[in-house]
């Protein structure tokens, strides 16, 4: 999978990706990336990317010719994703399908300041995608939460296969059971007493019956879903 990232900060990538299991997935080549400087695209030698908007208001808007420029250098785009608060939400169904195909090409568009001229988003058929409701300064943090998500549920990136990412919240239809490990006794707190026993059947049980009411106590808006 490739993602071409384009931002003003490009030195913010791999930034948090390059971590963990998503880290090594990047130096065993499941993903790439390439981070261009939308400054490069500037239409002065001030480097600027933005102007007042039509209209009047505070508030910067990335200019389109600057835009299209830097979206134009790309050879292969994919499709394209402009990270913004209009968009639906991302959710863990969406990043199953962003994951479908391994050999996906995705050109992320952060923007900053108020954000991007609307016709940029209709001249290159984008989609936009927001990754909650409340207002990051810029887009930067929305591509890495966009391409750790989508990474982490491809084949081979975690350790324990396909199972590592079907107990997960959101994957068995709610949110996940308490989890414990080692010590068994800790503080004066003990481990569920099933959880040791060794019966498979009973253990899954209780696992169902815990992820079942903390769903229900803290996101019915889940089980409505199924
Ligand atoms: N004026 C815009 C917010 C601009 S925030 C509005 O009211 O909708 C600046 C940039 O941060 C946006 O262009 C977008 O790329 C990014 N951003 C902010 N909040 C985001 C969110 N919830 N999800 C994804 N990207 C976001």
């Amino acid at each position: 999978m490739h993602f071409n990232i384009l931002t003003i900060f490009p030195e913010m990538f791999p930034g948090t990706l390059s971590g963990g299991v998503v880290g090594r997935a990047l130096e065993k080549g499941i993903w790439s990336f390439d981070a261009i400087n939308i400054r490069d695209f500037a239409i002065n030698n001030y480097g600027s990317v933005d102007d007042e908007q039509f209209g009047g208001g505070v508030g910067m808007v990335m200019r389109p010719d600057v835009l299209g420029n830097a979206l134009d250098s790309v050879k292969n785009r994919g499709k394209i994703i402009y990270f913004s608060p209009r968009g639906p939400t991302l959710n863990q169904h969406m990043v199953r399908e962003f994951a479908n195909d391994k050999n996906a090409t995705y050109t992320l568009l952060c923007g900053r300041y108020e954000g991007i001229d609307q016709r940029v988003i209709e001249e290159y058929d984008i989609m936009e995608l927001s990754i909650g409701d409340y207002i990051l300064s810029g887009g930067e943090i929305a591509a890495q939460v966009f391409v750790d998500s989508v990474v982490r549920v491809m084949d081979n990136v975690l350790g324990g296969g396909v199972e590592a990412t079907a107990n997960e919240s959101f994957e068995i239809g709610g949110l996940e059971w308490p989890l414990y490990t080692r010590p068994s006794a800790w503080r004066g707190r003990n481990v569920p007493e099933v959880l040791l026993s060794g019966h498979h059947g009973n253990i899954e049980r209780w696992r169902k019956q815990q992820s079942d009411e903390i769903t229900k106590q803290r996101r019915p808006d889940l089980i409505k879903e199924k």
